[in-house]
Order: C-alpha cells, then sequence, then structure tokens
C-alpha cells in the first residue's frame, strides 16, 4: 500500500485508477492556482516581443486587470508595465533584453514583482513568475508559464511599515539630538544666573550695572523656566494625558494680555507688534481651554517675535463658518522650503545646534498644534523665505446665543 505522492510520479506513470484521474493534471493546477488567488496563463511567442499570444488564461484576469481572458494580449500587458523589480540583478528589467535570455536559455525561472497600469487607469502591483518552455529539438524557448498574482495590498502594507519606521527613527534623532544637547540648553541660562547673581552681590557695581544684571538674571530664569515647562508639557502630550479643562473666555482679554505678555520682547527689539481689535466692538465669550488657548497663541507670537529682525508682527481673529479663525503674522525670516514640512515635529529646529542664533527648544509649535487639536481645530502656516510667514489656527465657535 502505498500513501502520499507515488513513487513512480516521476515521467507521470499513473498505475492505478485512483491516480489516473490526477492524470489531467493541468486543468487541475490551474484550478488550484486559481482558488489560491492567482492567475494562471500560458505565452506562446511571437516573431518579435508583443506579437506572442496566451492560452489558459484564468478566469481571475478579470479581478485583476479588468478585461477578458480573450481580451488579454501580449502587446496590452507590455503596454500596462510601469517599472519592474526582478527577484534577482541577473534578470534584466529590458524587456527585450529578458527575451532574448529567455528564448537562449538563460533564465530558467523569473519572479519580479510589477507595477502596472490597467486599461481602467487603476495601478496596481502584480507578482508575476514564470518558467520558459523549451522545445527538445533546439533546446530554446517557444513560450512561457506563469502566474500572475494581485500583491498591492501586501505592497501598501510594506509602503505603510517603511513610512512608520522612517518616522519613528526620524523621531528619535530628534528627540536624541535634543537630549545631548539639553545640558547646554540648560546649562547656558543656569550659568547667567548663577554668574550675574554673584556679581550682583558684589561691591562696587552701580545702580545701572545691577539693573542690567538684575535683567539678565530674569530672562535667564525665565527662559529656563521655558524650558522645563516645554519638557514636561511635551512628554505628558507624548503620554496622551493631556485634558482639556473648558471654562468661559473672554477672548477680547485674552488678546490683550498676550498683547501685554509679547510687547517687552517686541519693544526691545524695535518690531511693530499690532493687536487688529476690529472684533472687539463686541464682547466675545467663548467656551474653550483658557491656559492651553492662550499658550498657543503665545508660543506662535513669540517665535513671530524671535524670528522677525525689523517690520512688524500682527495677530488677530475672524469668526468663519462655526470656527474663531486665529492668525499671528510677521515679516521675519520666514521657513526654508525644505524645513517647512518638518516644523510641527518635536524638537525639529531649521537651525542645527552648530550654528544656532535663535533661542528655543523645537518644542513651541508641536505643543501649539496637539493643543489646538485637542481643542478641536487645526493649524496651518504659509511662509516665503526671506519675506515673512503667518500662522493659522481655528477653534470651534463655542459662543452663547445670546
Ligand atoms: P523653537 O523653540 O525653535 O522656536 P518651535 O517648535 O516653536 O521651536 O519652532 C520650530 C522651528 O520652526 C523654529 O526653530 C524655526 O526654525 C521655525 N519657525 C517657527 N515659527 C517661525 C516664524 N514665525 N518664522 C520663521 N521660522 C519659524
Amino acid at each position: 500500500m502505498r500513501s502520499g505522492i507515488s513513487p513512480d510520479y516521476q515521467g507521470c506513470q499513473f498505475t492505478n485508477e485512483v491516480e489516473k484521474q490526477f492524470n489531467n493534471s493541468g486543468d487541475f493546477i490551474c484550478r488550484a492556482i486559481e482558488n489560491a488567488d492567482g492567475v494562471p496563463y500560458q505565452l506562446v511567442f511571437g516573431p518579435a516581443i508583443g506579437e506572442g499570444y496566451y492560452l489558459n488564461v484564468g478566469f481571475g484576469i478579470k479581478q485583476l486587470f479588468g478585461i477578458t481572458p480573450g481580451e488579454f494580449t501580449e502587446e496590452l500587458y507590455l503596454m500596462m508595465i510601469e517599472e519592474i523589480i526582478p527577484s534577482n540583478e541577473d534578470i534584466p528589467r529590458n524587456p527585450v533584453e529578458l527575451r532574448e535570455k529567455i528564448i537562449n536559455g538563460k533564465i530558467q525561472n523569473y519572479k519580479a514583482e510589477i507595477l502596472v497600469m490597467t486599461p481602467s487607469g487603476e495601478k496596481k502591483w502584480i507578482k508575476d513568475s514564470f518558467i520558459p518552455v523549451i522545445d527538445d529539438k533546439t533546446g530554446k524557448a517557444t513560450g512561457l508559464q506563469g502566474i500572475f498574482f494581485d500583491i498591492s495590498e501586501h505592497k501598501q502594507t510594506l509602503l505603510q511599515l517603511e513610512r512608520a519606521i522612517e518616522k519613528a527613527t526620524e523621531s528619535d534623532r530628534l528627540k536624541s539630538a535634543f537630549l545631548n544637547n539639553l545640558p547646554h540648553e540648560i546649562r547656558t541660562p543656569l550659568n547667567a544666573i548663577v554668574g550675574f547673581s554673584t556679581l550682583l552681590n558684589e561691591p562696587g557695581h552701580d545702580i545701572e550695572d545691577q539693573l542690567e544684571f538684575r535683567d539678565i538674571i530674569t530672562h535667564s530664569s525665565d527662559h529656563l523656566l521655558e524650558i522645563v515647562d516645554d519638557v514636561l508639557e511635551i512628554s505628558k502630550i507624548e503620554a496622551k494625558i493631556v485634558r482639556i479643562l473648558r471654562k468661559e473666555v473672554n477672548l477680547s482679554l485674552m488678546l490683550k494680555r498676550i498683547y501685554d505678555r509679547v510687547r517687552p520682547a517686541a519693544d526691545e527689539k524695535k518690531i511693530l507688534l499690532r493687536y487688529d481689535a476690529r472684533m472687539d466692538e463686541k464682547e466675545i465669550i467663548i467656551n474653550t481651554d483658557s491656559y492651553k488657548l492662550f499658550q498657543s497663541l503665545t508660543n506662535l507670537l513669540s517665535n513671530a517675535v524671535k524670528f522677525t529682525l525689523k517690520g512688524k508682527v500682527e495677530f488677530g481673529f475672524s469668526i468663519k463658518e462655526g470656527m474663531i479663525e486665529f492668525y499671528v503674522s510677521d515679516t521675519g525670516i520666514g521657513i526654508g522650503l525644505e524645513h517647512q514640512p518638518n516644523i510641527f515635529k518635536p524638537f525639529y529646529q531649521s537651525e542645527s545646534s552648530s550654528t544656532k542664533r535663535y533661542e528655543g527648544t523645537g518644542l513651541g509649535l508641536s505643543i501649539a498644534k496637539a493643543y489646538i487639536e485637542l481643542l478641536g481645530g487645526d493649524i496651518w502656516f504659509n511662509s516665503e523665505p526671506g519675506e515673512g510667514s503667518i500662522f493659522c489656527f481655528n477653534i470651534p465657535d463655542t459662543r452663547q446665543e445670546s
């Protein structure tokens, strides 16, 4: 008694009745391939590439390319091909070269991933694998038999995975660069605080010097606090433990408070800071998280002042289609095109640490974006290098009907 595959299989010598049912193996294999979502085919070569014809094409061709087996021609297939990624380097990408090698028996089996555009304009990734059919007399290939598989979904998943890895690596790199630089970021203001406090306590400094030392100490303490606050805040955002606390907020009052807060820095740089108070005729009270709105606007305004050397910084808001839209514009250095896709990433700064001219942690925009999205809004910007930038964001209009 035998079990499994008959040892007589070589050369298809079927010996018993049951095995004889397997004799029509071509048909059986085609059905098995179709059942596995493959599309079997046979190609008989013509006098030139593109002039051959297909035989026994599986019905799955309809699902794969949107055409019937009868409509599938070699010429059409060659026209559909947009990109070929062969499984090994010995396989030529050029179809003419490939055919030459196949005919001359230099390719025993072929596997490639192929991007095609179907006749209806749909792009698909397929896997094409075939073996040549060799004429015993001449030893040359007269055609192929192979299988197409739709691998579009698999390719899509791979692409998403690659993007996710790229993103994770990029954010990891930014974080490490920041952490490497953190001691320097902290030490600079800390040294200023310690150094100038010591000087303050030494005799012999006139009142003007003492006032200047105090200013430096205040500025350095504020900056140190900002770094620590930003780092703590971004860790909470990344851990997704930031909560929204809504309450009634008088928008005009808040914007005036922000104006007062940013004004000294603008004055110091002789930049005009303008608050567009057109909307202030009527008191506007909204229901939102006051701290997060205040912080987002302050971050945008601080950046605008920081990255502007001359000219003006302007901000305001308007009400549009159920949303309150804020803007902060400046006539500053602008943002290079190469940096624009990255500026909302945590720790990203367009300047490298070695050539840094502007203070900052690279966290202000990512914190603002996270807050605005938590508030139910969106943030975007437009920037022209050397001309200036405008940052806009919106949050839901939660005014009470009066
Ligand atoms: P930073 O602490 O460096 O200001 P941000 O997250 O606030 O960090 O901003 C990220 C980067 O985006 C900045 O380093 C700067 O290169 C760029 N940027 C942000 N706002 C502006 C602006 N108004 N003008 C020019 N560049 C800006």
